[in-house]
């Protein structure tokens, strides 16, 4: 087990299915400083000037256009904030930094760009590098003068990372490594200057940077992509590439730890971006909803056309909610300075202690952003299906983000995994709180144990509850597969899906606690925490019973879906009228901001 420091409750990873955290210890989005809001509204300049009137070349790959933009982007220190200021960057935490995320992404194609340098492609050298790798490539990287990529995929590895066959031998004289193989789908390929490549050394995974001036290093064409047209995506071809020894990043046999944990903080990225892509489309289905008459009326009248503007916000909402929540999270660990020392390299603490919220981020952002950009151009009819309106273009380009960073399947199966690893490190006390939740629940009688109160009171004791569904569900699924519990995969997904469900649940619930806290009142907050919830339970009900029904059977199976009834016991709001007064106000005010704004 890892000789971790104590951390408190709200600050470990996971921990939020085993207790309750106090509202005011959440980060929301109404906390930020102005100071914290500077860097985003300095992206939606950039974005408006920049960017935007440039789509159609930037789509096209107008030659030389993109890295112009990209220098500028640099040097308007959007590319930098999360390197530290020795190195050129502005040392920015993570909370000043997710505006910057939200806005780049209102072009796709743009927002992989920019998000795979500051992600996958600066930080393995910001966090794994030696004292002169950093000093000779972050500054160059903070600037925009270069670009970075991260290539770990291969034609025949792509989920399966690890198997990955490219390979790297030392040369006699012990000077450099000469590597061998294809990288594929590699992200900046076709403008990156740096390359974080793994390779086998003697069978074992490491990692090294890689120029692209190297000899023997090229890349391929342009892949010819669904959409984010506007990013470039290359093999990357390594022919007895020669690499500097002194361009080893971390250890020989290490890489493995690089390529993951990396990955953790870029699923953390994409689903920050994600949520920006979603907030974008509301406005521009809210805005031709209002604009667009049918029957003598505007189409936002329409009581289906209301509740797709008030799912789209109430999902964003949630998946907003758990972003910031979790990166003041990982800010906070951060700070701490600690390192997972009992690993070579070394590595702070922080990459690896919310690797499951990381998850659930990437999962949930990813899905929400496909949804909304799939309704946004289901309202706008026949014209979203043209080129004429913005909605085509979202929907190709919101799709790849349910692929990389580990597709959505991988990372729900990673979900429970990881407990049950941490479990078994005694790094988490999963079995003792699937043990005692599992006594309590048999031992139970029936009772009507509805919480009364204000209108959000059941929803917290609802929650309550949640968390005691998947633990009993997790204990039941445990006692019947053990250590094999793995191969049985749609229980694992299901697990996972009520795991995601209850993250989002409750980081919505605690801003708008918060929030009204603060204000005295938060209605708009209200109705959108009430409609999730409400949605959320029929989906914990069908997954719990999808679990245990492939699980148990005959009497037993009768006694554990009883308890399930018992648990989920919720009487159904109006989602109807919710939704409908969710999306008047969506009409009246036209952005999730404004209107989560409105007291
Ligand atoms: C546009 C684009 C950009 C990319 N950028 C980068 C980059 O910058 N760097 C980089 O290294 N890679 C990059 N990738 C690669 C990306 O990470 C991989 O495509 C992804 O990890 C999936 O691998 P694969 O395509 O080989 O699919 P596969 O692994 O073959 O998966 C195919 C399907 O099987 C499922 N599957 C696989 N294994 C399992 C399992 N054990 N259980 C259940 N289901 C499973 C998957 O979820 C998927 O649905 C990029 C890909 C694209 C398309």
């Amino acid at each position: 087990m890892p000789d971790l420091k104590p951390l408190p409750p709200h600050l470990i990873g996971g921990n939020f299915l085993l207790t309750e955290t106090d509202p005011s210890l959440v980060f929301t989005p109404e906390d930020l400083t102005s100071d914290q809001r500077l860097m985003a509204q300095t992206a939606e300049k950039f974005m408006e000037k920049d960017v935007l009137p440039n789509l159609e070349a930037l789509e096209h790959q107008e030659e030389g256009l993109l890295p112009k933009i990209f220098r500028k982007a640099g040097e308007l220190g959007l590319l930098s904030m999360g390197v530290p200021t020795e190195y050129g960057g502005l040392g920015l935490d993570k909370t000043s930094t997710i505006g910057v995320e939200e806005q780049v992404t209102r072009l796709g194609g743009f927002g992989v760009t920019c998000g795979a340098h500051r992600g996958i492609g600066t930080m393995p050298l910001h966090y794994f590098g030696t004292e002169a790798q950093k000093q000779k490539y972050l500054p160059k990287l903070a600037s925009g003068e270069w670009m970075g990529a991260y290539a770990l995929s291969e034609t025949g590895s792509g989920s399966d990372a690890l198997s990955l066959r490219t390979k790297a031998e030392l040369t006699p004289d012990g000077k450099h490594y000469v590597l061998n193989g294809t990288k594929m789908w590699i992200s900046n390929a076709g403008w990156a200057d740096l390359f974080t490549i793994f390779a086998k050394v003697d069978g074992k995974v490491t990692a090294f940077l890689v120029e692209k001036t190297f000899p023997g290093v090229s890349t391929g064409k342009e892949e010819h992509k669904l959409g984010i047209k506007t990013s470039s995506t290359r093999r990357v071809i390594l022919e007895d590439a020669k690499v500097p020894v002194e361009n080893l990043l971390g250890e020989v046999g290490k890489g493995a730890y690089i390529a993951f944990n990396i990955l953790n903080i870029g699923r953390y990225g994409l689903g920050a971006g994600a949520i920006g892509g979603a907030k974008e489309s509301i406005k521009v289905a809210t805005r031709y909803a209002l604009e667009r008459s049918q029957f003598g009326r505007p189409i936002a009248s329409f009581g289906l056309i209301q509740h797709k503007l008030a799912e789209m916000a109430t999902r964003t909402f949630a998946g907003e909610s758990v972003i910031y929540r979790t990166a003041a999270m990982i800010d906070a660990v951060q700070e701490t300075g600690e390192m997972m020392d009992s690993t070579t390299p070394p590595f702070p603490r922080s990459l690896d202690e919310f690797a499951l919220e990381c998850s659930i981020i990437k999962v949930a952002c990813s899905e929400i952003l496909d949804d909304a950009a799939d309704e946004t151009l289901q309202i706008h009819g026949g014209y979203g299906y043209t080129e004429e309106f913005p909605a085509a273009r979202a929907v190709r380009d919101s799709r790849i983000n349910r692929i990389f960073e580990g597709t959505n399947e991988i990372n729900r199966l990673f979900i429970p995994g990881l407990l049950m690893r941490r479990a078994q490190r005694g790094r988490f006390p999963l079995v003792e709180a699937i043990t005692k939740v599992t006594k309590e629940l048999l031992d139970m009688s029936p009772s009507d144990d509805t919480a009364e109160g204000d209108d959000l009171a059941p929803v917290q004791s609802l929650l309550a509850n949640a968390k005691k569904l998947v633990l009993f569900v997790s204990g039941v699924a445990y006692q019947k597969h053990g250590e094999k519990l793995g191969d049985e995969q749609e229980i694992v997904a299901s697990l996972s899906d009520m795991i995601i469900d209850i993250y989002l649940a409750e980081s919505a619930l605690l801003r708008t606690l918060k929030t009204r806290n603060v204000r005295g009142s938060a209605s708009a907050m209200v109705d959108l925490t009430l409609a999730f919830t409400n949605d959320a339970v029929g989906r914990w009900e069908q997954q719990a019973r999808r679990a245990l029904a492939a699980i148990s059977q005959g009497d037993e199976l009768k006694t554990q879906l009883g308890i399930v009834r018992r648990l989920l016991r919720w009487t159904p709001l109006n989602g109807v009228a919710i939704e409908r007064r969710i999306a008047k106000r969506l009409c009246e005010v036209g952005s999730l901001s404004a209107l989560v704004a409105s007291k």
